[in-house]
């Protein structure tokens, strides 16, 4: 009895009560020499939960674990009583299929699997949806061991998660190329920083009403060799290192830099929005502004700093604390990609926030779909009680520009106002009649 539960232990996760990764890998070992002797095909697959980490850092571990677990019992009800399904830390489940016959057989289940994932999970009332990431790698083509196996359904998994998530992928050789540029890219990146190639791009923010000018919001790009690369490309990659937060503080710095050659040239800016990330947002990044500003002799309330509900998610009290720091500093603050999260409303009157941005997600299907409508109206409502200035983003038609005046949105930013531009082709569009000498 003793030693059963011992053994049990030993092969569970401690935190969720899952089987764990020593379980997954006596499997995959066992496959491995048997396989030998049966011929058979069987597949190994990287389940990456791509919203776990978001659940953990805005709902709590408890909640996060309840989701796993749910998400556990469905994906093992799933497969048959002889195949293995294993946590492997972190977001990460592992499914081992053995014996499935045909590598077809393998994509079948990757979707079951993903639908599972894709239901949502109702904890304490709220309800959560996991799209997840799936990579496959088959016993014998992929790899005869269990380091390779799992090299490559690692490489799979990552591919998937590029390609836009939500999806599985098969392993092939051709994903080792790209693992080997993922490495290279953070190596480019530090070159980028070195050299100077990043370059900061201004979109210009429209009060709804008047159509004046009240800000612009400073994006990143990346004048690489291969041509311009868009911030996508490359700072979830940064984020996953340090090197975000010297990018980050380039931003600041180049967007202050900036700030003092328009005012030089007579040109007097609206506010500048610069989005960070969560990284930066320690207690570094204070004086990073006040540098930034201080050297380039630029006032606070030109600048504006974009955050989003993910900053505040690991230690609220000392983000709180930061943010009003920057706020006494006479900087503004702004909500980013409000509603994409899973925000936490009674949070919201804690954070000393000006203005709330309302994600493209919620815009794009407006005037016409009733779910984005009743998302954007009872976040107007909300940020109206709150006393928040609210600005949609992704404003691409006239129709969304519409729909969101009549709702009573303050402001918006958008392709039908403008791309965001080059220093100097903002100046030339936007402030051409202002500059004087
Ligand atoms: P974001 O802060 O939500 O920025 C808005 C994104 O929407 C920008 O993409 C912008 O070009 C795009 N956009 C604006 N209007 C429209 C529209 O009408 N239609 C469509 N389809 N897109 C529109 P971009 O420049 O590719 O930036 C993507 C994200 O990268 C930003 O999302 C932000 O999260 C991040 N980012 C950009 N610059 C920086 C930076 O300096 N530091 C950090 N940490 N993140 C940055
Ligand atoms: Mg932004
Ligand atoms: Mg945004």
């Amino acid at each position: 009895m003793r030693e059963t539960k011992i053994i049990e232990i030993a092969h569970q996760d401690a935190l969720t009560v899952l089987p764990n990764r020593a379980l997954m890998l006596d499997r995959l070992a066992q496959i491995v020499s048997s396989g030998q002797r049966h011929d058979w095909v069987a597949a190994i697959m990287f389940i990456n939960l791509d919203r776990l980490k978001n659940i953990n850092d805005t709902q709590g571990h408890n909640v996060g674990d309840t989701v796993l677990r749910e998400i556990f019992i469905r994906l093992r009800a799933c497969v048959r009583q002889s195949d293995t399904i294993a946590r492997q830390g972190g977001d990460e489940f592992v499914a081992i299929l053995t014996d499935i016959g045909a590598p077809e057989k393998a994509a079948v289940m990757a979707e079951r699997l993903l639908q599972e994932c894709r239901r949502s999970v109702e904890v304490n009332g709220r309800s959560f949806a996991l799209p997840a990431s799936i990579g496959i790698a088959l016993y014998p083509t992929d790899g005869a061991t269990v380091d390779l196996l799992m090299k490559h359904a690692d490489t799979a998994m990552y591919h998937a998660k590029n390609e836009g998530k939500n999806q599985f992928h098969f392993f092939s050789p051709q994903m080792n190329l790209r693992a080997v540029q993922r490495v290279s890219l953070e190596a480019q990146l530090v070159r980028a920083l070195r050299f100077n190639q990043f370059m900061l791009y201004y979109q210009p923010q429209l009060d709804m009403k008047t159509h004046r000018m009240i800000g612009m919001e400073a994006l990143i790009r990346w004048d690489s060799d291969a041509g311009v690369i868009l911030p996508g490309q490359f700072i979830p990659m940064a984020e996953e290192s340090s090197l975000i937060i010297q990018i980050g503080e380039w931003a600041i710095h180049e967007a202050c830099r900036q700030i003092a050659e328009w005012n030089r040239s007579g040109i007097h800016t609206p506010k500048i929005g610069v989005n960070l990330s969560c990284r930066q947002f320690s207690g570094d990044i204070v004086a990073v502004v006040e540098d930034a500003l201080r050297e380039n002799n630029v006032l606070a309330h030109t600048l504006e700093l974009e955050i989003t509900e993910s900053m505040l998610a690991k230690d609220p009290t000392e983000a709180i604390l930061i943010m009003h720091e920057l706020c006494r500093m006479g900087i503004e603050l702004s909500l980013d990609d409000f509603g994409t999260g899973y925000s936490n409303l009674s949070n919201l009157k804690k954070f000393p926030v000006k203005t709330i941005k309302i994600d493209r997600e919620f815009v794009t299907g407006l005037p016409e779909d009733e779910n984005d409508k009743v998302i954007v109206q009872s976040t107007l409502s909300i940020a109206r009680q709150m006393n928040l200035k609210t600005l949609a983003e992704g404003i691409e038609t006239e129709e969304h520009r519409r729909a969101l005046y009549s709702l009573g949105c303050d402001a918006g930013q958008g392709f039908l106002f403008s791309r965001p531009l080059p220093p100097a082709e903002v100046e030339c569009r936007f402030f051409k009649t202002v500059a004087v000498g």
